[in-house]
Formats: structure tokens, C-alpha cells, sequence
């Protein structure tokens, strides 16, 4: 999401770090581009003046002129004030029994998709999550919020069809978590179009009977502006405790994210990052700031990488490639871990520096489709001649081709690169391709 930002401040920040000396001006130019990117990333007025006061505040002061590298010292207060700006402290939420959250928010925000991936979160966390379904408006939301729970071995409660009482619904809801083994009870509630009298009404009824100990707004990051107002509003009409950002996978410009704090004084606790239950974590400012800086999420990507790649066959298929032994069922077990790890071009982006790099790669190069196809042509081939791809003579790679709906040179070029690969990476390639290279340097 602060793709946008860390691409507008790209120049900025190299300048101020290439200065030895640094003046006023400098100063006030750096903080004149900050203040517009800013506003064109759609930061509330008030929130990027004062935060523009601020930065320029500490720059002034003389240690900081007088250090030895002063430019990156300006820089580094303002990531320091961004991390601030984001809510500074990563927070948690309150658990104490009884547990129980309410999950509000507009149509379309996530509302059921958030209250879903919370509970595999608690889940993974050793807690037993429970869910309720108490849209009464859409009885598709019901049915969405029990698949989603079905998927995820959550306990779920759904209220009787034509039921309109939403109060009813928590008190049996209630009466049935008694019944359950559970530590934490999560509510889906009903959204509207828009912030009005009759779901602000219910809201508040659902509120005092279930006395939540937190009530989380669930705000699509892509609404901007919209959704800090949004913010304003529940925050008044219920009280919130906390926010779920949605959506940040999109191309949001990180306005709301950047203003939701200053403005409403409520913390975003949690982000979805995608439309996959797992696309879910905690918020966290110190991270995101070093996003907009262009330095990367690096300890993102490890847990984001660990949490999805099965370290023991991730070993195993080393070994075998270092034996010279790996083969295309080999390949097909790593195109699908690399799949679990949701598109590439959202992964590179936690990469240091990548803002520059995503230029240079060729469009289409990061396509998820061209997986799809490598895919289809390994399956295509039959069990022999994945594990023995000597076998892959021209009629065989004709029948591939046919079976996986790819053209020939698709075959020919994935089995090339394959062969090409293997030899590189095989011991003995490996020492032959690096002869090679040293010759080739003399
Ligand atoms: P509700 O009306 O507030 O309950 O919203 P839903 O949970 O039904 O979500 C609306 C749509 O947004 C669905 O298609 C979700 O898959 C999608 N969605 C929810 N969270 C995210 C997210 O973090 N990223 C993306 N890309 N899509 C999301």
C-alpha cells in the first residue's frame, strides 16, 4: 500500500542523505515535496501540516545541523514520526474473560471476512475462538460467515431463518457458548450502505447486551478520507476500540492509514492483506514506516515466508538438487509452495529497494498466470517421465503440449530451463559452471 509514498520520497530522501552539509533551505525544500506527497497520498489536511511542523521542528534543531551526517538524521525522524503517525506501538487487544468482540463495520468493508481471520489468528494463538453470525440484513453474510468457519474448524452459531431480533440472537448466542469449549467470541454484525440511524440503533442495542471488550471498525484502506470519517462516526455512535484495515494489499495511496490515528484517536490494530484467511496480522507502525522509507519489510517476509513454507521439504528438495537428482516433481512441489506464497509482486514489495527494482523487471515477468502454465505442462507429463526427464522426446513433448493447452516452444523452453537449471545447480555443475565463469574472467 505505501508503494505510492515510498516512490514519491525516493528522490527526496537521496538527496538529504547525499548532503554533507545541510541548510535551511534544504530543509524546507525536503519538507515542501514531503508535505505535497502527503496530500496527494490523501493524508487529512490537518494531520500532514501538523505532522510537516513537527519533523521540521526536530530538523532545526542544532544537533542535528551539526552532526556529522545530518541528512540521515532527517530522515531518520521522519520515519520515527511516520511509525508515530501509524500508532507508534503495535496494539493488542484485551482477551480478559469474557472475552468477547464485536466486529462492525459498512457493507463490503470485510466485516465477515475480518471476523474469520481473527479467529484463525486466536486460533494459531492456542486460544478456542467462537463465531456469531448476527447479520439479520443479509442472509448471505450467515451463509458466508459459516463456510468460512467450516473451513477454518471454528465453532459457529447462525441464527433461525426470517429471525429479526438482533438482541435475541446474542442472548442465545450467548446460551450456546456455554455449550462450547470456547475462550473468545467473535460477532459478525450487519452493515448498511452507509452510517445510519437504523444501524447505528442496532449497533448500540448489540453493544450494551453483549459488553464486548473490544469492538473492532473494519475500514476497506482503498475508501481514503471516507473511511477516517467512518472512523469519527462509530466512534461517537458506539465507541470503537480498535480498527482493522482491509485491503492494504490494494494499491491505497495510505492516507487513511496515515490519519486514522491523529484523527479519531483509536489505534488500527489488525491488517488484511488479501482476500485469503491467512492475509491477516497484527498492524505494525515500525514496519510499515521502513516500507515508506523503500527499506523493505525483511522480518515480514521471513515470518510471511516461514509461516508458509514447509522447511523440512524445502530441505529435502536442496538435497536433491544438490545430488543432481531433482526432478520435475521436485519442481512442481516448489511452484506450489511458491504459490501458498500469494502473488509475487506483493512479496517483492517487502524487499529493500524494490520500489527501483519492480522498473527494470519485464512486464509480465511476475504473471501469475505464467505459473499456472508452467504448472499445467508438469502435469501433463506422466509420473515416469517427471521423475526421468530424458525421456521427454519430441513426440512425448507434442503429446504435453496438446494435453496442457500449451504451445510446443512453452514445453521445449520450461524442459530447457529445467535441464539448464539443474545442471547449475547439481555439485558438479555447480563447480563446472563456476570454472567456466572464472576461465571466462581471465
Ligand atoms: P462485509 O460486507 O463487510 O462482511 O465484507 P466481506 O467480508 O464480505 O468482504 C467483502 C469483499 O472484500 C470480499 O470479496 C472479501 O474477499 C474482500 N476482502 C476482505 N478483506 C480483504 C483484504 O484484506 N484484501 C482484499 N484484497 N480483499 C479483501
Amino acid at each position: 500500500m505505501f508503494s505510492f509514498l515510498a516512490d514519491k520520497l525516493d528522490n527526496t530522501f537521496r538527496k538529504l542523505r547525499g548532503l554533507g552539509k545541510i541548510s535551511e533551505k534544504n530543509i524546507s525544500d525536503a519538507l515542501k515535496d514531503i508535505r505535497v506527497a502527503l496530500l496527494e497520498a490523501d493524508v487529512e489536511f490537518s494531520v500532514a501540516r501538523e505532522f510537516i511542523a513537527h519533523v521540521k521542528e526536530q530538523a532545526m534543531g542544532t544537533e542535528v545541523l551539526k552532526s556529522i551526517k545530518p541528512g540521515e538524521q532527517i530522515v531518520k525522524i521522519f520515519r520515527d514520526e511516520i511509525a508515530e503517525l501509524l500508532g507508534g506501538d503495535v496494539a493488542t487487544l484485551d482477551l480478559t474473560d469474557p472475552a468477547r468482540i464485536l466486529v462492525v463495520g459498512l457493507n463490503g468493508a470485510g466485516k465477515t471476512t475480518t471476523s474469520a481471520k481473527l479467529a484463525l489468528r486466536l486460533k494459531k494463538e492456542g486460544r478456542r475462538p467462537l463465531l456469531v453470525a448476527c447479520d439479520l440484513i443479509r442472509p448471505a453474510a450467515i451463509d458466508q460467515l459459516a463456510t468460512l468457519a467450516k473451513q477454518i474448524d471454528v465453532p459457529v452459531f447462525t441464527p433461525a431463518p426470517g429471525e429479526k431480533d438482533v438482541v435475541r440472537v446474542a442472548r442465545e448466542a450467548l446460551q450456546w457458548a456455554k455449550t462450547q469449549d470456547g475462550t473468545v467470541i467473535i460477532f459478525d454484525t450487519a452493515g448498511r450502505q452507509e452510517v445510519d440511524e437504523e444501524l447505528i440503533g442496532e449497533l448500540k442495542r448489540l453493544n450494551d447486551y453483549i459488553d464486548p471488550r473490544e469492538t473492532l471498525l473494519v475500514v476497506d484502506a482503498a475508501t481514503g478520507q471516507q473511511a477516517v470519517q467512518v472512523a469519527c462516526t462509530f466512534n461517537n455512535a458506539v465507541g470503537i476500540t480498535g480498527i482493522v484495515m482491509t485491503k492494504l494489499d490494494g494499491d491505497a495511496r495510505g492516507g487513511a492509514a496515515l490519519s486514522m490515528r491523529s484523527v479519531t484517536g483509536k489505534p488500527i490494530k489488525f491488517a488484511g492483506e488479501g482476500e485469503k484467511l491467512d492475509q491477516f496480522g497484527p498492524f505494525v507502525p515500525d514496519r510499515l514506516a521502513d516500507r515508506i522509507l523503500g527499506m523493505g519489510d525483511i522480518v515480514g517476509l521471513v515470518e510471511h515466508a516461514a509461516a508458509r513454507i514447509d522447511e523440512e521439504q524445502a530441505m529435502k528438495s536442496a538435497q536433491r538438487m544438490a545430488e543432481g537428482k531433482f526432478d520435475f516433481n521436485d519442481f512442481l512441489d516448489q511452484m506450489r509452495m511458491m504459490q501458498s506464497l500469494g502473488p509475487l509482486e506483493g512479496l517483492l514489495g517487502l524487499l529493500p529497494g524494490f520500489g527501483k527494482l519492480k522498473k527494470q523487471i519485464p512486464a509480465g515477468a511476475l504473471d501469475p498466470k505464467r505459473m499456472k502454465h508452467m504448472e499445467a505442462i508438469v502435469l501433463s507429463m506422466t509420473k515416469k517421465e517427471r521423475s526421468n526427464p530424458m525421456l521427454l522426446n519430441p513426440s512425448r513433448r507434442r503429446r504435453i503440449s496438446a494435453g496442457s493447452g500449451r504451445p510446443i516452444f512453452e514445453v521445449n523452453k520450461l524442459i530447457k530451463n529445467f535441464t539448464e537449471m539443474k545442471k547449475m545447480m547439481s555439485g558438479k555443475g555447480k563447480m563446472g559452471a563456476m570454472m567456466k565463469q572464472m576461465a571466462g574472467s581471465m
